[in-house]
């Protein structure tokens, strides 16, 4: 490299190759959709070794010595002087320096042997959790957890965190700044206050499920999915709707985001949701700023403030009875003789039915918190030592059962129902409460701004939330971290009180409590 290149020419240059590999990346993110979409199950081992090329190419982008180089040289010239920031008028130079040099770090810290050795080994444990996931049987899935959780820890130590706080590193992984600590301080209260709510919620009647009985057409349940996703503003023209086994949304572009969604015939909502849940990611993606197009700062800036996005459209405006005023009678159109002399109050009670059970995936709104505080508390005590891996069913099945006051009848449906811990994704878990409290920080800031918004989605009328969420949040990318976003948008640090208040304000009226 050219020593004596000036700091914007280093900045241009590294914005070449960051942009080379942003495109490498996205290119392996459309083998990924099209392998959960469309593959046919002969292309499936070429597949595997077209998306490791593919994704080592990317790595290789990352970590070489040039960006390494190039980082350093403008990390000392921003200490200096402001010229990059003069250079590049839109451009957030030194957001985007930031950014890169915090991806640089925890790739180059991790050697590549180890990559190479935690990849196998995580075949191995994906290919077993299945195996066991389907016989029921923990285990045989617990040597290979026994060496995903060893690997995590490895990770989190290369990383350079101490011994006692290698969880925090994972942590921070997804989460940047939020750590044990923070974690306990908030799930805590929550764990406790959505106990004492259900327990109040389990003594009143169950208010019934209107959708038993019948089967849903998924040819109908489809056209009507994308009449509401259409409806609730995603542009055709920047993004396409798919069938896949699991509900995912991947960004292939800056016009160019697809989501997924299933239907089950016995619930014509199952598929909706996940449809909405799934276009609150893809409005995210749509909604970031131009000048960040083809960089690192053109993604969501942490997984929980993904998912916020996720659970505002999923959950507060999408279960709510302002949203289905205007769309229940259109649902009822398509499906008159399963729906048609069922009134909106029965219907709008099955859509808010809280009924708690062991699947995470499938918990109401009250519920769902409490799946994923135990899931942190179980992950805690795994990296603290306080717990073993043999001993974690039984732990598993005693908090479903104190939590949700649920019994599991085996491992498929208790310890071993998600594929997280399979892959190694130790940490990820909490971004998903984190979500819902995000969400409810945010909506309450939006309805500050813009005023209430009950009659703007009796109208259907969506424009004035997307472009609060868009200046507000959308736009910014990575240029925020989480804890400055939500601290810059609504003035508060990340709290569980407006989302508390939200379900309890909610299911007292729904359940009369
Ligand atoms: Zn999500």
């Amino acid at each position: 490299m050219n020593n004596n290149i000036s700091p914007a020419g280093c900045l241009e240059r590294l914005r070449v190759l960051d942009r080379e590999r942003m495109h490498i990346s996205r290119a392996a993110a459309l083998l990924q959709w099209d392998q959960e979409t469309y593959l046919p199950s002969g292309g499936i081992e070429e597949r595997a070794e077209q998306l490791a090329v593919l994704e080592g190419l990317a790595h290789e982008r990352l970590i070489n010595n040039e960006v390494g180089e190039l980082l350093g040289k403008l990390r000392d010239a921003f200490s200096l002087d402001n010229a990059v920031h003069n250079a590049q008028d839109e451009f957030p130079a030194d957001d985007f320096i930031r950014v890169l040099h915090r991806d640089y770090e925890k790739a180059v810290k991790i050697p590549v042997d180890f990559v190479r050795e935690c990849a196998k080994a995580e075949g191995l444990s994906q290919a077993a959790w299945i195996e066991a996931r389907k016989h029921n049987n923990f285990a045989a899935f617990a040597p290979h957890l026994e060496k995903m959780l060893d690997f995590a820890k490895q990770k989190a130590a290369f990383w350079g965190w101490e011994r006692t706080k290698l969880y925090d590193g994972l942590l921070d992984y997804y989460e940047p700044s939020l750590g044990v600590h923070e974690l306990t301080a908030i799930f805590g209260p929550l764990r406790d206050r959505l106990q004492l709510l259900l327990q109040k919620i389990a003594a009143k009647p169950n208010p019934g499920n209107v959708f038993i009985n019948h089967n849903f057409e998924k040819a109908k349940q489809e056209a009507f999915c994308r009449e509401v996703l259409s409806g609730i503003g995603f542009d055709g023209k920047r993004g396409r709707m798919d069938i896949s086994a699991h509900p995912f949304t991947t960004a292939l572009g800056f016009n160019d985001v697809r989501i997924t969604t299933r239907y089950a015939a016995s619930d014509p909502l199952s598929g909706l949701f996940s449809v909405i849940h799934e276009g609150g990611h893809a409005f995210y993606e749509l909604g970031l700023d131009k000048s960040l197009r083809y960089s690192s700062l053109a993604e969501g800036t942490s997984m929980g403030i993904h998912e916020s996005q996720s659970r505002l459209w999923e959950n507060v405006i999408g279960r709510s009875r302002v949203f289905w005023e205007p769309w229940y009678p259109r649902l009822k159109d398509y499906f008159s003789p399963e729906l048609g002399t069922v009134d909106f109050e029965s219907f709008y009670r099955t859509v808010n039915n809280v009924v708690p059970g062991p699947i995470r995936v499938e918990a109401d709104e009250v519920s769902y918190s409490l799946h994923i505080i135990l899931r942190f508390e179980l992950e805690e005590k795994l990296f603290s030592g306080k717990l073993s891996v043999n001993e974690l069913p039984e732990a598993w099945n005693a908090g479903m059962k104190d939590y949700l006051n649920v019994e599991c009848t085996g491992d498929a449906e208790g310890v071993l129902q998600d594929v997280h811990w399979s892959m190694g994704a130790f940490g990820y878990f909490p971004s998903y409460a984190l979500g819902n409290l995000y969400a409810l920080q945010f909506w309450n800031k939006l309805q500050e701004d813009i005023g209430t918004t009950d009659q703007m989605l009796r109208r259907r009328d969506y424009g004035t939330i997307h472009s609060w969420l868009r200046d507000n949040i959308h736009h910014k990318g990575r240029c925020k971290k989480p804890a400055e976003l939500i601290m810059d948008v609504t003035g508060n640090l990340l709290s569980a009180d407006s989302f508390f208040r939200y379900i309890e304000q909610k299911y007292t009226e729904l359940y009369g409590l």
